[in-house]
């Protein structure tokens, strides 16, 4: 998700690799108490690859039970210090952590794009994304307050914002610093501990973001971080010491986030999956719904959430916006995503990459045609080891085709004709998902009352997946419940605490009798 103007990216041409970046990279790989630690206990050792070049950028070993269990001893010891401070102290503290993470975006981009395959000019770009997370709520903590109520006969109430205690976090792979930085930002500044299990294909960030906190003063066991795969994030989300759960990833997972959950009545916050609709209608200015299309697609290799992949576009409009995008499409650049030109990185992993191929395949064997894309590139050098994939385009297509109505999360664009604004808005809202969608029209009425009748938590009009600190983001129906950014995170990271103040004695009525 993006926050700033594309084009407004420093570009500084920097190819080195980073030795500061190389230094991250080390084991040990959990952060407990303030500092780097091996795991007390492991289930196990797992592989982290590097997309770009297909090999072991780190062996990790799974946290185990115990290890969880430190964790969460700490993030409980370290709690009533760390929610007794002022708002204001936090938020200093959280703005000092933007400043550091500004000072070192270059390294942090570079890490990013290592553990995810992302290009590099993206990954600066999802870099200001995480500054201003933490700027926002660090601004912000001061004012983190209750509100209170004159009652009759003098009396009155008051009703405090408390912070739940220790939260749980477990992320997914796309957004590596994004993704953790979204919850322990807004945690942190309602004077909550966290402990974070990143995801273990992207899982160095989170621990080097536990690094800047400290500098930034963070204390010790305020944010910890441990390492492991569905095992690890299962023995931390029913850990019975977690007050509040915090997930990023899968509608699958989610389901068993919320049935740890369930056990504990733990407060819980689910962003998961979409198949989000980006509609364009004939009256659009074609060029700005090309670029939003292409925004709402191919970034990140595809790999992003809220993508509107079901590409709705009115007949009159069709075939101009068809030929338009799939040029742009051919034109994408497929390479090393450390050069600064390349605009198609690396997929996930081998696996990934397979399954998005494999939603290819399937579209067009139930009768899609394939315009441009879908195949694998081998980068020379460095990277042929990497899966780099050619963004698809499919038109042809009907809306009960598998690669139209499941969330692929690779680059994948589907292009579906439609004639009538009431037609268009069923079409888009027939989905389990709900997570986001967007319209190109330059009838700004029509505009807003098509997104008015989208069922997605998140709506773009004339653009597509820019997400700014200020405002909320998350799903309706299947794409998950609470919302990150904004205020409307501080809902999720408090509980009220009701205090009524009785001026006068006591008035009980007939139960007093003297
Ligand atoms: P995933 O559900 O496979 O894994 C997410 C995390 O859950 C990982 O850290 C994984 O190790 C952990 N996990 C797996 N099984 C677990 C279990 N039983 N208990 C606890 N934790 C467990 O998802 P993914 O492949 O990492 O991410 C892709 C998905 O994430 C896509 O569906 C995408 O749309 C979604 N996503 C949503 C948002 C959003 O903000 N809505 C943002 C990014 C990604």
């Amino acid at each position: 998700m993006l926050n700033t103007r594309l084009s407004s990216i420093v570009r500084n041409y920097s190819r080195s690799m980073s030795t500061t970046v190389n230094n991250w990279i080390k084991p040990p790989y959990n952060w407990i108490n303030g500092s780097r630690c091996e795991p007390v206990d492991t289930v196990g050792l797992f592989k982290n690859l590097e997309p770009r070049t297909g090999q072991v950028l780190a062996t990790i070993p799974a946290s185990g039970k115990l290890e969880v269990d430190r964790a969460v001893k700490c993030a409980r010891a370290a709690f009533p210090s760390w929610s007794n401070l002022s708002g204001m102290e936090r938020g200093r503290i959280l703005t000092r952590a933007a400043q550091l993470l500004r000072e070192n975006t270059e390294d942090l981009a570079i890490l990013d794009v290592r553990d995810n395959g992302k290009p590099i000019w993206e990954a600066r770009a999802d870099m200001e994304t995480v500054i201003a997370c933490f700027e926002y709520y660090g601004g912000i903590a001061g004012s983190i307050v209750g509100h209170h109520v004159k009652l009759p006969s003098g009396s009155w109430g008051f009703a405090s914002r408390e912070p739940l205690g220790v939260v749980g976090g477990v992320g997914a792979w796309n957004y590596p610093l994004q993704t953790c930085s979204w919850k322990v930002a807004p945690a942190l500044a309602c004077g909550n501990t966290f402990v974070y299990k990143p995801s273990p294909l992207a899982p160095l960030a989170a621990l080097v973001l536990a690094q800047i906190l400290k500098e930034a003063g963070v204390p010790d066991g305020v944010y910890n971080v441990i390492q492991g795969e569905g095992e690890t994030g299962a023995l931390l989300s029913n850990h019975q010491d977690c007050d509040k759960l915090s997930f990023t990833g899968s509608v699958q997972t989610g389901v068993k986030i919320m049935e740890a959950g369930a056990k504990g009545i733990k407060n819980v916050t689910l962003e998961l999956g979409g198949k989000s609709p980006l509609i364009v209608f004939d009256d659009a200015n074609l060029k700005n719904a090309v670029k939003g299309a292409l925004m709402a697609n191919f970034l990140t290799q595809g790999e992003v959430c809220s993508n509107g992949t079901r590409i709705f576009v009115q007949s009159g409009i069709y075939q101009d916006f068809v030929k338009c995008f799939v040029d742009q499409a051919k034109k994408m650049k497929v390479g090393d995503p450390m050069n600064e030109d390349t605009t198609v990185g690396a997929t996930i992993s081998e696996d990934h990459a397979k399954k998005v191929l494999g939603y290819v395949s399937s579209a067009v064997s139930e009768g899609a045609k394939l315009e441009c894309g879908g195949e694998r590139v081998i980068v020379p050098g460095d990277c042929q080891d990497g899966w780099f994939l050619t963004p698809a385009v499919i038109t042809q297509c009907n809306d009960q085709m598998k690669a139209v109505k499941e969330e692929i999360f690779g680059s994948v664009a589907a292009i579906l004709k439609f004639d009538t604004e009431e037609e268009v808005i069923s079409r888009a809202n027939d989905t389990e998902f709900g997570l986001a969608g967007g319209v190109f029209t330059n009838d700004l009425t029509r505009a807003h009352r098509v997104v008015d009748k989208l069922q997605a938590g998140t709506t773009w009009i004339n653009t597509f997946n820019l997400s700014p600190a200020e405002l909320p983001f998350g799903g309706y129906k299947t794409s998950g419940i609470g919302r990150e950014n904004g205020l409307a995170a501080i809902e999720h990271y408090t509980q009220y605490k009701t205090v009524y103040v009785e001026m006068n004695d006591v008035d009980c009525g007939p139960l007093w009798q003297d």
